[in-house]
């Protein structure tokens, strides 16, 4: 069992990397673990939008990936579904640890994050948690040291990285900035500079942003590595 199980993680990792994205328009015509694929087509995720057409593929085989796209044009799932992925790909198990953070600029944003999370990871046994405040610190910080796949908001994240004793992301595997136009107009951008300060430096980095401005930019030089651009606004 053990040996074809390592088998078929070994043919699924030669079929991402040798992924050829021309012409390809089904999320099932992606290398996408049958945990994954069964449950976007439970969810009528058929066809892929534009920008998860560029930017899946690209994040599974392991880039780091800027993203511009307009609101309602499927960024969620863009890197909602490598983040499932990679993790499955690497085999990350409950002990070890936090292996994805996906940071997004409000508690409601983050919330809908984790719906799509809860629904198209249903059938992972990733454990994944929500940390947005509004609930006790402690209650918070005694699950976050279970759980493998965090979504959160920029000031409550920093908050649990300077009062949660033996929190660590030092096995953090991606680091995912939703909405970053939106995190920097907030004034989250010291946060955001504390928060990556705090990361590994050798990890994925997916960014998302419904505009391309000098701050978001800026930003992607600093927590990007030789990034693929990729953009599906009308006007190139
Ligand atoms: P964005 O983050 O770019 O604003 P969302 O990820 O919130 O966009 O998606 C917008 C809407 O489109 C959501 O209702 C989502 O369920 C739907 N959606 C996303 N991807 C697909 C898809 N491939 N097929 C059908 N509907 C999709
Ligand atoms: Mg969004």
């Amino acid at each position: 069992k053990r040996k074809r199980d390592e088998d078929e993680l070994a043919k699924l990792e030669k079929a991402v990397q040798e992924f050829d994205p021309a012409n390809k328009k089904l999320f099932a015509d992606l290398p996408l673990t049958r945990q994954t694929a069964a449950a976007l087509d439970k969810s009528h995720f058929k066809e892929l939008t534009d920008i998860q057409r560029k930017a899946i593929p690209l994040a599974l085989k392991g880039r780091d990936v800027l993203g511009a796209a307009k609101t309602g044009s499927g960024k969620t799932l863009a890197f909602l579904t490598p983040v499932l992925e990679n993790l499955y790909r690497k085999q990350w198990t409950d002990m070890d640890g936090v292996g994805a953070l996906v940071i997004s600029p409000t508690r409601e944003l983050a919330t809908q994050i984790f719906e799509v999370l809860r629904k198209i990871g249903r059938e992972h046994t990733f454990s994944a948690g929500l940390v947005i405040g509004g609930k006790k610190l402690q209650d918070e910080q005694a699950a976050l040291h279970r759980m493998n796949i965090v979504v959160c908001t920029p000031g409550r994240l920093l908050q649990h990285m300077d009062q949660t004793v033996g929190l660590n992301f030092e096995n953090l595997q991606m680091l995912v900035l939703d909405e970053a136009d939106r995190i920097l107009d907030m004034g989250f951008k010291a946060t955001l500079d504390a928060i990556i300060s705090n990361l590994p430096r050798e990890r994925q980095t997916l960014l998302f942003s419904a505009t391309q401005t000098k701050s978001v930019s800026d930003l992607a030089r600093l927590s990007l590595k030789e990034p693929e651009y990729v953009s599906v606004h009308e006007t190139a």
